[in-house]
């Protein structure tokens, strides 16, 4: 499998430390609000790369942080902490604001069929080990007082700013001339950074104890010691979106590298920006959408996901209601073809020249998965062997390796084909979409609609007639 790296800015052949199992750091959310379709795009990119590994036979083991504390507005330290911020204009507890957003996130996580990674772990339950590796860079001389705490000092940094393609000359030019916002006292280098902020507990509620005072952890130095904490010190594979380059990942790599003298990460993974409607997302455009809100909008979850999957990750996206539309429709499809070949019984002689094409359909498809993760090009061969199968008056054999083939596919873009073959159906369910076929026939539109009803009603199924024949699929609300 080849991957593209943003520090060698190429596709390299993919080789994990430890022979078949795989270290994946995934930046997760700072759970101050609603995560929108933008982050969650970033969250498949993870997902699919995951799914990928695991289909390649690695053992994938994936961290991912929910920031709940040190994340201020200003990605370089600027500004209130988020999370505080709308506590207080929600008129909540910090507490509460943090369970219910974090709940949020993995509820939209798993309408879009996103695993579970194996470690979840929240930055205010690790204060220990950052403050370890706080520390060790102490210990080194990399950090220093200024104004509101200790800060890395990023001219010791070797190679700093390497990952966004800059260097710690340029990067500070660039800074000067886009003047920082807030400058403390005794700040060495524009672009050194917190790693621990000093607070009193009169000023917020999370604080802790430290030998460099009260106070709480930067933003960077979380992924750095969580990371480490639960892979290691160098990891194979971390991810986020393109706007964590020049910052926020420059700093973790910084800092981590200068504690453990260590290359930090192998493999840096990056999923590109979306637009919506040509236009960056924001509060003023009202143009900023969640998944819950597109399932109100009576859209299928997934339509989102397989709209995704249509771009390259490293392709900006733009999204629209009509492409969402579309991709609804195309999804559909796809439910329809896995739901008729998997009604297909009996067993015959497969065609050997049609299962010889469709197994060169799944071999490309692979291929393309792991050519840096081209999930378009992989989708295009799975609508070959589609039309290849339409074409086709299958017998029982064949179906049944089709539908191998299709779920193969699946393990990889997690749309939950399996939940559309019919053996997923309840056998009451099946038997009134029987009813509903026999009663269409007849023209009894009247026992049709209400079957129909039914179906919804009492088994959250909804059906919908389409060329390719009727389809069905579980409802979420
Ligand atoms: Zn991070």
């Amino acid at each position: 499998m080849h991957i593209y790296n943003t520090l060698s800015r190429s596709n390299e052949l993919f080789r994990c430390v430890d022979g078949k199992k795989v270290g994946l750091y995934a930046c997760g959310p700072t759970v101050y609000f609603y995560a929108h379709i933008g982050n969650m795009r970033a969250y498949i990119t993870v997902d699919t790369l995951r799914r990928a590994l695991v289909h390649e036979g690695y053992a994938v083991r994936h961290v991912m942080n929910i920031t709940d504390v040190g994340h201020n507005v200003g990605d370089d330290d600027t500004g209130e902490d988020k999370i505080r911020m709308e506590a207080r204009k929600e008129h909540r507890g910090i507490e509460e604001i943090i369970r219910f957003y974090t709940e949020k996130f993995f509820e939209e996580e798993a309408l879009l069929n996103i695993q579970k990674p194996e470690v979840t772990c929240r930055a205010s339950e690790h204060i220990g080990s950052m403050l370890d590796l706080i520390g060790r860079l102490d210990e080194k001389g990399y950090i220093y007082k200024a104004g509101n705490g200790m800060y890395f000092d990023t001219s010791k940094s070797k190679g700093y700013g390497r990952l966004a393609g800059s260097s710690f000359e340029r990067m500070n030019k660039d800074l000067r001339a886009g003047a920082r916002v807030e400058r403390p006292e005794g700040l060495r280098n524009i672009t050194d950074f917190t790693v621990w902020r000093f607070a009193n507990q009169e000023e917020r509620d999370m604080v802790w104890n430290s030998r460099f005072g009260k106070g709480f952890p930067g933003w960077h130095i979380e992924c750095s010691a969580m990371s480490m904490e639960y892979l290691g010190e160098t990891i194979d594979i971390h991810t986020g979106g393109t706007d964590h380059i020049p910052i926020h990942h420059t700093n973790e790599m910084a800092q981590s590298e200068a504690a453990t003298g260590k290359r930090f990460v192998r493999y840096w993974v990056h999923s590109a920006f979306m637009t919506v409607d040509g236009r960056k997302m924001s509060k003023s455009l009202r143009n900023i959408h969640t998944v819950e809100g597109l399932v109100k909008m009576g859209y299928l979850p997934l339509a989102f996901r397989y709209m995704c999957l249509t771009v390259h990750y490293r392709n900006m996206m733009n999204f629209t209601f009509e492409g969402l539309e579309r991709a609804q429709k195309s999804l559909k499809a796809l439910y329809a073809f896995v739901s008729r070949i998997s009604a297909i019984d009996g067993g015959g002689h497969p065609d050997t020249e049609l299962v010889g094409k469709a197994e060169k359909l799944r071999g490309e498809f692979f291929e393309s998965v792991g050519d840096d993760l081209d999930i378009p090009a992989a989708i295009t061969k799975m609508h070959g062997l589609v039309n290849l199968a339409g074409r086709a008056k299958l017998s029982g054999a064949e179906a049944k390796r089709m539908l191998a083939i299709m779920l193969d596919f699946d393990s990889v873009l997690g749309l939950g084909f399996d939940l559309h073959m019919s053996s997923a159906l309840p056998g009451e369910a099946k038997k009134l979409i029987w009813q509903r076929e026999d009663a269409r026939g007849r023209k009894d539109f009247k026992t049709s609609d209400e079957i129909r009803s039914r179906l919804r009603k009492d088994f959250k199924i909804t059906l919908e007639d389409t060329e390719e024949g009727t389809v069905w699929y579980m409802s979420v609300d």
